[in-house]
């Protein structure tokens, strides 16, 4: 029922009894995988499964597994459930507004007549015997029935035993509560939940108050208010309502108000509703703290596969620890000329489809004035390129993109010019604060902590940019990676990384 290349600890860490258990397991281990392959057993055997993912893309990619799985099984599959993803409704209505904040009330603004046309028991029959392979897919099936796709899924979903959602979902009780009973939780890449932020609004927004209306009130005001044609001020009422009907603790920046909730709170309340729940994510580090912020004083297994990047035949990660580091202090116009000369060196010996990430838009400029390649943020804009090396900023969307192109080329080399630490701006030290006073912990250990996972997390995500479907190599060019146990080799010396570099890229080829 596995695929080959999956962590065999990995698989161990699932067999569990445990309420609560953390998996820390590196990039290539096959989570993803393991978690739905997991899900699909567990509610054969009558449990009821919801997995909660970040982007929709991974719905997608979850989705393209459960289909694998029950190819692989054939006749089998048929004693497996099917998996059905529920995402948002600006993804799944028919009629999208514009502008998303009157989503929530945006059915009745329109008066839609899908509302009437929410499920049917042919659409039920098909989602529980055909698995399909993206929230695209079923938007169709059930637009092809005249149905409204995002109530369809929405009630499917409180119905069936294994779902995929985003986070979203398990933030928001209401939304959660849509999901119906659940026995077993899989949070993946839950890092990302380290300090969500559910809500923020302009403090002089905020300054009106609803505090004495009641949901069927303030919802006939905004229907009324927009049907009015006063657009402006229905936008106004939602966003408030959103505000203060958000999960949270309020804290004051600048001009906004920002809700922040503080995962163990939401660890607690989910661990009501569900018999056992799964934190995993390839960045749990350290593993610790991690477990005091998302589940203080509660009893939890602990499950670490060690190291962060897996090296394969096709893949490849290395340090080049050469003296060099973009830390804030150190940046100077001979830092970007060191970085440079190295990175065209590299890219000259090894001749390589090549993307250079770094951590911030003005590194980016500095780095393209010293090599004159373009810079791109955006997905789309790199199918536009000519040239074969293009620099990036971590954390932009090119960072994050699941399968992308330089020009129609798949990148080969991907070059990590100094670590992608976040900046302590008011927001991040507000938080900090924030947490410093709920868990009472020390804020220094706790700023570091968070910085450290934030930047491996950035990091691990921009590594998945090659050797997807070609072989591919990353370098990471900043020597305070060495203080960090990510077990990848480490080189002093570039003709020695090059040469080694080239022997991978010339041993078989996978296409
Ligand atoms: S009923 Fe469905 S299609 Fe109609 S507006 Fe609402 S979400 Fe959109």
């Amino acid at each position: 029922m596995v695929q080959e290349n999956v962590d065999k600890e990995l698989m161990k860490a699932f067999e569990t009894d445990a309420e609560i258990t953390f998996i820390r397991a590196r990039a290539g281990a096959g989570k993803t995988y393991l978690s739905v392959a997991y899900a699909l057993y567990r509610a054969s055997e009558g449990d009821r499964v919801a997995i909660f993912v970040r982007t929709r893309s991974e719905i997608n990619q979850a989705l393209r597994i459960a289909r694998e799985i029950r190819s692989r099984l054939g006749d089998r599959a048929k004693e497996l459930p099917t998996m059905i993803p529920m995402t948002g409704k600006e993804a799944l209505c028919r009629f999208p507004p514009e502008n998303n904040a009157v989503i929530k009330w945006w059915c009745r603004i329109i008066d839609c007549e899908f509302l009437n046309h929410k499920i049917n028991d042919e659409f039920r029959d098909l989602i529980q015997n055909q698995q399909f392979s993206s929230i695209r897919e079923y938007f169709i099936q059930a637009r092809d029935m005249h149905l409204c796709p995002y109530f369809a899924l929405q009630l499917a979903a409180s119905e069936h035993q294994t779902i995929i959602v985003t986070h979203p979902y398990l933030i928001n009780d209401e939304l959660f509560e849509r999901l119906g009973e659940r026995d077993i939780l899989i949070i993946d890449e839950a890092h990302n939940l380290l300090k969500p932020i559910t809500a923020r609004i302009n403090a002089r927004e905020l300054k009106g108050s609803l505090r004495d209306l009641n949901d069927n009130e303030i919802q006939n005001m905004i229907i009324n208010l927009w049907r009015r044609g006063d657009r402006h001020k229905a936008m106004k009422i939602s966003r408030v309502w959103s505000f203060t009907s958000s999960p949270g603790e309020v804290i004051r920046i600048n001009h906004e108000y920002i809700k922040v909730l503080p995962p163990d709170e939401l660890i607690r309340e989910r661990m009501r509703a569900a018999r056992k729940i799964f934190v995993i994510s390839s960045t749990l580090y350290p593993i610790n703290m991690y477990k005091k912020l998302f589940a203080r004083n509660i009893k939890a297994e602990i499950k670490i596969i060690p190291g962060f990047l897996r090296n394969t035949k096709t893949k490849i990660h290395v340090i080049l620890k050469i003296g060099l580091t973009s830390r804030y202090k150190e940046r100077s116009e001979k830092t970007f000329r060191m970085y440079a000369k190295v990175i065209q060196e590299i890219v000259n010996k090894l001749n390589k489809t090549t993307l250079v990430f770094v951590p911030s838009k003005e590194f980016a400029s500095n780095l393209y004035r010293e090599l004159r390649w373009t810079v791109v943020l955006d997905e789309t804009d790199l199918y536009q390129i000519e040239s074969e090396h293009v620099i990036s900023v971590m954390g932009s969307k090119i960072s994050e993109g699941v399968d992308i192109s330089i020009g129609q080329k798949e990148p080969e080399l991907v070059i990590i010019a100094g670590l992608p630490y976040p900046r302590r701006d008011k927001e991040y030290l507000g938080i900090i604060n924030l947490y410093t006073k709920y868990y009472k912990i020390d804020a220094r250990t706790l700023l570091t902590t968070m910085e450290t996972s934030e930047m491996l997390s950035r990091l691990i995500q921009t590594a998945g940019r090659v050797g997807r479907k070609k072989k591919g190599a990353v370098i990471i060019i900043d020597d305070r990676i060495t203080s960090i146990p990510i077990k990848i080799p480490i080189y002093s010396n570039i003709k020695e990384l090059i040469a080694s570099l080239r022997k991978f890229f010339e041993k078989s080829h996978v296409s």
